[in-house]
């Protein structure tokens, strides 16, 4: 699981709804109690950020006509976790030849 934390417009639409789906993912992890210490570790999840992440993100699917249905279950919030979002552009980029297509075209 990965919040990439980049802005969602320069997201291809793997990656944007990648993302969303691990938001929920990584949401059902909190509510069964489970550790996510790895993900912390590695700077890939911010368990602060994930409300309005999933805001942000689907906000951009709808922009992009993307249906959403499903709403983000209640779950306890704490400060955990913190994702580079400069450095994860920068990754994104190498990973995906999509996510640079956009990079580029909003460049
Ligand atoms: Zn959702
Ligand atoms: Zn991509």
């Amino acid at each position: 699981m990965r919040m990439w934390m980049v802005n969602p417009q320069l997201m291809c639409r793997r990656h944007l709804l990648g993302e969303h789906v691990e938001i929920h993912m990584l949401v059902g992890t909190l509510l069964r109690k489970k550790s996510v210490a790895g993900f912390v570790e590695n700077d890939l999840i911010e368990v602060h950020s994930i409300r309005a992440r999933h805001a942000e993100l689907v906000r951009e699917m709808d922009r992009r006509g993307m249906n959403h249905k499903s709403p983000l279950p209640k779950f306890r919030s704490r400060k955990l976790g913190k994702v580079n979002p400069r450095t994860n552009l920068i990754e994104l980029g190498r990973r995906c030849k999509a996510c640079k297509a956009m990079q580029r075209r909003s460049s």
